[in-house]
């Protein structure tokens, strides 16, 4: 059984427990992370504590969480749980207080909690293969930019791509595609690089972040700038990231095989060259 954190405790999984008034709970009035653990260590651990103190920032939370308290419970998580690879998940509550639409005026004490979850990321199968995605409308609010837990439209894109036999959704507005269910798109065609610009309509990914920074090393120039679902069906290569896929290949979109339906070259050096970095740079 696992340990996991709540409020300053660890606690057996079974015995962590949350107020039915939190407003995680009745609002989704939280924010959350997930870094991902790769041998028993933290990949870019700085950059999702900064961000999580972005979207605590966005949604007016009246007072953040110490760094080096979030590093000391994932650390200690990691120990307890003896997680080789993985991720951690941490969430943000603004905390508990009667119901009312009306966010609390004074400061409230915030709900932490996290917990390990064990996942193979370097050598996954999505990886080899390469995933399957179809498109559907993005239908979820206009604040994407926050990491909130109001994640229900996306796990219902999810679910109805799964349904359908394919791997994921890449979500529409306009024609123009937003992100994955939980992860940034990518494309290349006729050697262009392209990931959509960040804007309130996805979340920055800190993969995609870094993915920009390993494909100046490489010498490509990515053009972040939005692009059409006819645009990813006749891509040359496609990919997604996030913190535990890390660089994912699609090879087919809908109907349309991508490449020749195997993982594309600039893909497998652009993954590469980012677990390289990876593991330098793991804490
Ligand atoms: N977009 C969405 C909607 C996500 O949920 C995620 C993963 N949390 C990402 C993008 C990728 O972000 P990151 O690379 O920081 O995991």
């Amino acid at each position: 059984m696992r340990q996991v954190y709540i409020n300053g405790e660890f606690k057996k999984e079974d015995e962590a427990k949350v107020s039915i008034f939190d407003r995680g709970l009745l609002f989704s009035d939280s924010v959350y992370e997930v870094t991902s653990v790769i041998n028993s260590k933290l990949i870019d651990f700085k950059y999702h504590v900064e961000r999580l103190d972005r979207s605590m920032n966005e949604l007016k939370f009246k007072t953040l969480i110490d760094h080096d308290e979030i590093l000391a419970f994932h650390r200690k998580l990691i120990e307890l749980n003896n997680l080789k690879e993985g991720m951690i998940y941490t969430q943000v509550t603004r905390g508990v207080v009667d119901r009312s639409f009306d966010m609390p005026k004074q400061a409230i004490k915030p709900t932490v909690l996290a917990f390990t979850q064990e996942k193979k990321i370097l050598e996954s199968d999505t990886a080899k293969n390469g995933i399957k995605v179809m498109t559907l409308e993005d239908m979820r609010w206009k604040r994407n930019d926050i990491k909130t837990t109001q994640l229900l439209y996306a796990s219902m894109a999810k679910s109805e791509a799964t349904a359908k036999g394919f791997d994921d959704a890449w979500m529409l507005r306009q024609g123009y595609v937003t992100e994955g269910s939980s992860n940034n798109v990518w494309i290349i065609r006729s050697k262009n690089i392209m990931t959509r610009q960040s804007d309130n309509l996805i979340l920055s990914g800190i993969t995609r972040a870094v993915v920009l920074e390993c494909a100046k090393k490489l010498d490509y120039e990515v053009i972040t700038k939005n692009f059409t679902k006819v645009d990813a069906e006749s891509a040359d290569e496609a990919f997604m990231t996030s913190a535990t896929g890390l660089i994912t290949p699609v090879v087919k979109i809908n109907s349309s095989q991508i490449g020749d339906g195997k993982p594309g070259n600039f893909t497998k050096s652009l993954r590469a060259e980012y677990i390289k970095r990876a593991l330098e740079i793991a804490i």
